[in-house]
Order: structure tokens, then C-alpha cells, then sequence
């Protein structure tokens, strides 16, 4: 018989869990127990996974008994507290949150570009899935810094209130609702109204004036692709978009790239599909991102401000291949060559 590995879901009832256990689902993932935790507030309640119904516990110090691997996407405090307790009971943690991403002794991992680190799990019993808006640029990143090694990329993000959580999602809609019938819309998530509006600020601001978020995209982007030298300036904004985070990347290369030479080495990647056909208006879209795993780049072109330079833009569905498919795929690998 097919060996089968049992399976734990920290946060099964949020955003990336409930996508997580439909990941699971689709990609046939051999699970032999499934088990669901959440807060105390989800205690009892049912979840379905395949034709099973599965009760949810709440997450504690000996959740993991007899687990092989437990995902989590509980946050970076639960992370932090529980995830040690899991890799103590002998399970593989993969986790979402930002909580062990720059741990020497964690390997970041993006299954398309360093399939390789994740071999470093051992140290610890932990495996750090990036942040969303880092995995799906590394993603495109990754061919060209191949061919042309990177010297600087300067981003802005677009992200979705998704990236958020489901309060956020909730905050949006109850916004469009309150100005469609004249009411004045309440913020209780973000610092202002999210709704026909453009929010230059995701997580925290730091000393050097970058929030949190950007510097997350700027030392994730190095650590993952085994660069420290690569230089990374990004503005990251919050926009009244459901699903998908998008991106409008420019990058200088150490050697010359040209936009055709570009577009065949995205043609050529894991994991990425080229939407780039300008005269008939079609580019990569939030809404057809949505729902799917692959990372759509288009808008290729060169950068006429520098010398080896190139400009595109770069869309995928943050709670899948941003969080749940990508923590899934890394799952897949610890399954097929470690476990
Ligand atoms: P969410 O929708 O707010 O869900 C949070 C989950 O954590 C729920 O299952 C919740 O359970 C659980 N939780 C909260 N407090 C808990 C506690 N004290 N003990 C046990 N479980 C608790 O948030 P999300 O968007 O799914 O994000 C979850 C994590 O994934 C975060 O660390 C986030 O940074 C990370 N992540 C999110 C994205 C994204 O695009 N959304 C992308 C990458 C990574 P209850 O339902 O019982 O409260």
C-alpha cells in the first residue's frame, strides 16, 4: 500500500487553513489522519475534509501525537509557541506566519526556486513558507537571475485584503454594503476605509521608515534566492481587491536581458504562465489569478531608464500560491524525498 502521512492543521478555520484543506483535497495529498485545530472559539466544530467529517481541537502543547507533518496558519504567537511542541512529538512544521522565516537554522522555501533547502529541516523540524507578495516574485525572479544574476529590484505591491484574513474580507464587503446605501463605512482592520481606496501601508512601519512588509520582501527575497547581495527597495499597499496580490517589479541585471530573451525564460519556468499580448489588452489580472496556482507575469518590457533593466508585472492568488498551495507543495517534497 501507498504510504500515507498523518497531517495537522493549525488555524483550520481561517483564510489559508480552509484553503489549505482544499489544497489538500485536490492535489490527492496521501493523508492518513487528518487532524483540524484552532482557537478555543472553533472547539467542536465540523469541517469537512473529503467524505470525512472532522471535529476541531484546540491548539495546545500535545495536538500532535502520531502527526507526520503539521501546517500552520495561526499566527506568528501560536507559531512561536507551538510549533517547537510539534517538532518535539516528531511532526515536520511548515509554517505560514513570519514567526521562524529568518532563523539561520529554518529553510525558506518556494518549491520552484530552492526545492533544495528544504533538506534543512532537520535542525530544527521546521520549514518557514514566505511571505505571499515574496513567493510569487521570487518565483519570477528565479529564471532570470539564472541567466542575468540581479543586482537591484525596486517593487510596488498591490495586495489583496485576503492577505489580511477573514475579518478583512468581511471589512471590505461591509464597506462596499454601507457606501452602496449611504452610510458612512466603518475601518476596524485597517486604519482607514479600505473600500475605494489605496492603503500605503501593510504591517507595521520601522525605523527606516519601510514597514514591516517591504523589509519582509526585501530580506525573504536574498535568503531565498542564496543572494545577500541582491538590493531590494519595495512600497507595499493594501488595495480594495478580494483575492490575488499584484506586482509591478523593475529590476537591473548584471548582464544584458532583453524582453523577448525574458519572456522565453518565464515561458520556460516552473510554475509561471506568460499573459502578455498587449493588442488584444490581455495581461495578468487579480480576478484570473484567482482560484488558481500559477503566477501570471506579463507587461515585459525593457526598462528605458537603464541599462540592463526590465519591467513586468507579476499576479498570483496570495491565499494559494502566496500561502496554502505553495506550504502544500512543500509537504509534497518533505513526502516524496525526506519522510
Ligand atoms: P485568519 O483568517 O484570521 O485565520 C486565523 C486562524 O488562526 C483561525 O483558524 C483561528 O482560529 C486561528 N487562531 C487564532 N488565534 C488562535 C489561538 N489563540 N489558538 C489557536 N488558533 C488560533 O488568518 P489567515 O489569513 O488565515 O492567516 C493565518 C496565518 O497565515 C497568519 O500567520 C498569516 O500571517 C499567515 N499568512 C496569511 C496569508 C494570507 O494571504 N492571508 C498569506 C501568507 C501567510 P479561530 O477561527 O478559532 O479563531
Amino acid at each position: 500500500m501507498a504510504k500515507t502521512f498523518n497531517v495537522a492543521v493549525a488555524g483550520a478555520t481561517g483564510a489559508v487553513g480552509q484553503t489549505m484543506i482544499r489544497v489538500l483535497e485536490e492535489r490527492d495529498f496521501p493523508v492518513g489522519e487528518i487532524r483540524f485545530l484552532a482557537s478555543e472559539r472553533s472547539e467542536g466544530k465540523e469541517l469537512s475534509f473529503k467524505t470525512e467529517k472532522v471535529r476541531v481541537r484546540k491548539l495546545d502543547h500535545d495536538s500532535f501525537d502520531g502527526i507526520d507533518i503539521a501546517i500552520f496558519s495561526a499566527g506568528g504567537d501560536r507559531s512561536l509557541t507551538f510549533a517547537p511542541s510539534a517538532a518535539r512529538a516528531g511532526a515536520v512544521v511548515v509554517d505560514n506566519s513570519n514567526a521562524w522565516r529568518m532563523d539561520p537554522e529554518v529553510p525558506l522555501v518556494v518549491p520552484e526556486v530552492n526545492p533544495h533547502a528544504v533538506s534543512g529541516y532537520k535542525a530544527k523540524g521546521i520549514i518557514a513558507n514566505p511571505n505571499c507578495s515574496t513567493i510569487q516574485m521570487v518565483v519570477a525572479l528565479k529564471p532570470l537571475y539564472d541567466y542575468a544574476r540581479i543586482k537591484r529590484v525596486v517593487v510596488s505591491t498591490y495586495q489583496a485584503v485576503s492577505g489580511s484574513g477573514k475579518k478583512a474580507i468581511d471589512e471590505l464587503k461591509d464597506q462596499v454594503k454601507a457606501w452602496a446605501e449611504d452610510r458612512i463605512p466603518e475601518a476596524r482592520v485597517y486604519p482607514h476605509q479600505i473600500a475605494f481606496n489605496c492603503l500605503p501601508h501593510i504591517d507595521v512601519f520601522l525605523d527606516n521608515g519601510y514597514t514591516r512588509e517591504e523589509m519582509k520582501m526585501v530580506n525573504e527575497t536574498r535568503k531565498i534566492l542564496e543572494d545577500p547581495e541582491i538590493r531590494v527597495s519595495a512600497t507595499a499597499v493594501r488595495v480594495p481587491v478580494f483575492y490575488s496580490h499584484s506586482e509591478a517589479v523593475n529590476v537591473e541585471f548584471e548582464k544584458e536581458i532583453s524582453a523577448s530573451k525574458a519572456r522565453e525564460l518565464f515561458s520556460n519556468a516552473p510554475g509561471i504562465k506568460v499573459v502578455d499580448d498587449l493588442p488584444r489588452n490581455v495581461y495578468p489580472l487579480a480576478l484570473d489569478a484567482e482560484g488558481q496556482d500559477l503566477t501570471l507575469v506579463g507587461r515585459i518590457r525593457e526598462d528605458i531608464s537603464q541599462a540592463n533593466g526590465l519591467d513586468f508585472w507579476v499576479v498570483a492568488d496570495n491565499i494559494r500560491k502566496g500561502a496554502a498551495t505553495n506550504a502544500v507543495q512543500i509537504a509534497e517534497l518533505l513526502a516524496e524525498k525526506y519522510l
